[in-house]
């Protein structure tokens, strides 16, 4: 099967590209095929995005190939991120230098890479997408997404084990960091017996759970717990008690000298409590309100969050707006009033 993308005309007449997958065989054929690449994740990047591009960087270095990891111009990474092997080879986009083949992993349309890196895919001749996102089309040459699959670092590791090469322990580590970031520590709805198997393969292959924990969950800052507290404090119980809401200001962050790192386990504070059906935590930046859902009862908050023109999975998903803080917050409570009645 070698055709991976089929152009279709909608009913408009114009080129819609419908979505194929690709098999892992054609993935590694074309890997052999180039020699030059860009890798790339998505804005705010999280364990899945960095895990990916590491874990893909590693086998194409392997593979004898060029390789520049790169990440969305302006992004912070956080610091246990950044002690993942090979992170000290990470180009933010603007300094990156074209290449031949741009892969993406963990995120499939150009609106999810940033400016600079979405202007490097469209000057690739050749585009790859490797994505656990559920999406209806795909415009790059060829693609693999499986919304199914626990993370996109596993996507990652099926090519490794595709490829013939050694699965090293970078490559394990990076893969691993992926899985168990993106599973909640193995622990929500995507961990089932695939992320349980494919771990054991990472671990097999070096992965070392107990550094990489360490590391990931042992290690918040003091202004990361400030925002928990003060995220418990704000927090406001909607929709008869089944969803919970909460918000972290500007001047808050700024008081506290916290980062955009600082506030990612603010919604897992609202996610733990009991009798909760859907948990979204508020995050006001000078320039928009960024916001995070997670939702415990199979309620599809990938759906509410792109009402908002935002997106994600079933069970977790994000969104940006660009109002007030007030105005965010009576946005996103009557679209849990009408999710959730
Ligand atoms: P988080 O709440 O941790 O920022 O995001 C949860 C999930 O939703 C992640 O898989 C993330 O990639 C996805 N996500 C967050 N914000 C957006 C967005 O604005 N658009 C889309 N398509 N996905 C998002
Ligand atoms: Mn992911």
């Amino acid at each position: 099967m070698r055709t991976l993308l089929a152009k279709a005309k909608s009913t408009e007449g114009m080129q819609q590209t419908l979505l194929k997958q690709a098999e892992l065989s054609q993935i590694v054929g074309e890997l052999r095929s180039h020699d030059d690449y860009i890798v790339c994740g998505h804005v705010n990047p999280d364990g899945d995005s960095i895990g990916s591009v590491l874990g893909m960087s590693h086998l194409l270095k392997a593979m004898g190939k060029s390789v520049q990891p790169i990440f969305a111009t302006g992004s912070q990474i956080d610091e246990a991120l950044m002690s993942l092997p090979g992170a000290s080879s990470l180009i933010s986009a603007e300094d990156a230098k074209p290449a031949s083949c741009f892969i993406t992993v963990d995120a499939s349309g150009l609106d999810r890479l940033g400016d600079d890196a979405a202007d490097l895919r469209r000057q690739a001749s050749f585009t790859m997408v490797l994505d656990h996102h559920e999406v209806s089309s795909c415009d790059a040459d060829i693609c693999r997404i499986e919304p199914d699959c626990p993370s996109a670092s596993c996507i990652i590791w099926d090519v490794v084990k595709e490829s013939g090469v050694a699965p090293s322990k970078d490559m394990a580590a990076c893969c691993y960091v992926g899985l168990m970031t993106d599973t909640g520590r193995f622990q929500y709805q995507n961990a089932d017996t695939r992320a349980f198997a494919e771990a054991s393969e990472m671990v097999a292959a070096g992965a070392d759970v107990a550094k990489l924990s360490a590391a990931f969950f042992q290690n918040k800052s003091v202004a990361s717990v400030m925002i928990d507290a003060l995220t418990a404090l704000n927090m406001t119980f909607i929709c008869d008690g089944q969803a919970v809401i909460s918000w972290i200001t500007a001047a808050d962050m700024e008081r506290l000298g916290a980062t955009k790192d600082d506030c990612e386990d603010a919604i897992n504070v609202l996610r733990s409590i009991s009798g909760i059906r859907v948990a979204c935590v508020l995050k006001e930046n000078p320039d928009r309100i960024r916001g995070s859902f997670r939702a415990k009862d199979g309620t599809d908050v990938a759906a509410i969050a792109a009402s908002f023109g935002g997106g994600g999975h079933k069970a977790a998903a994000g969104f940006t707006l660009h109002g007030s803080l007030d105005e965010a917050r009576s946005d996103v409570v009557s679209a849990l009033e009408a999710a959730l009645s």
